[in-house]
């Protein structure tokens, strides 16, 4: 995908070299067409292959549903991309029903990133050139984003727990099917 990214990149310079209304100009904007199109491509086939190893590797997953604008200038940028966000989650979403596996969604009500996941005390909100923090409360040091993924992973956890279905709107329960039934009908998928 980054491969492709960069040859976009390329295009889009030299587009922006050609004068206007020329022949020239005309056939760099094809290349840039094209070369959209590639990205595209390459950034669904890098969710198909993620959303897949994800499914088969884990029985539950949570996944923080509206913090793409957020998620996007971490370090896992290129996996939440906003033109993508949608589309990874939707395949998340229907391979997980396929398979059986549990997936939550947790809305943005729970700043994730500014509490401590080992003893739950808001530190106070973190500029996201912070990426480790001390919590002043236990003194346990954080990866920003692990910690974040923690905290979505308990409150997750505690949606489903609380009556053995997720009670927090916008929880996605999984259909409980046997797992590896790889003849699964495929029409069901969640919108
Ligand atoms: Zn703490």
């Amino acid at each position: 995908m980054r491969r492709a990214e960069k040859k976009l990149r390329k295009a889009q310079r030299e587009l922006s070299r050609k004068q206007k209304g020329s022949n020239n100009r005309a056939k760099a904007r094809l290349k840039v067409a094209r070369a959209h199109a590639k990205v595209a491509d390459a950034r669904r086939e890098f969710h198909h292959q993620l959303s897949t190893q994800l499914i088969s590797e884990s029985q539950g997953i949570a996944v923080e549903d509206l913090s793409v604008a957020g998620l996007a200038r971490t370090k896992l940028a290129k996996s939440v991309h906003d033109a993508g966000w949608a589309q990874f989650l939707s395949m998340l979403e229907y391979k997980a029903q396929r398979y059986g596996r549990t997936l939550v969604k947790i809305g943005r009500f729970e700043p994730t990133s500014q509490t401590c996941s080992t003893c739950g005390v808001k530190d106070g909100p973190k500029p996201l050139s912070i990426r480790e923090w001390t919590c002043s409360a236990c003194g346990t040091v954080h990866d920003r984003d692990t910690n974040a993924a923690l905290n979505v992973k308990t409150a997750a956890g505690l949606a489903v727990s609380a009556c053995g279905a997720p009670v927090r709107p916008g929880a996605i329960p999984a259909q409980r099917e046997e797992t590896g039934s790889h003849g699964f009908p495929t029409g069901n998928r969640a919108a």
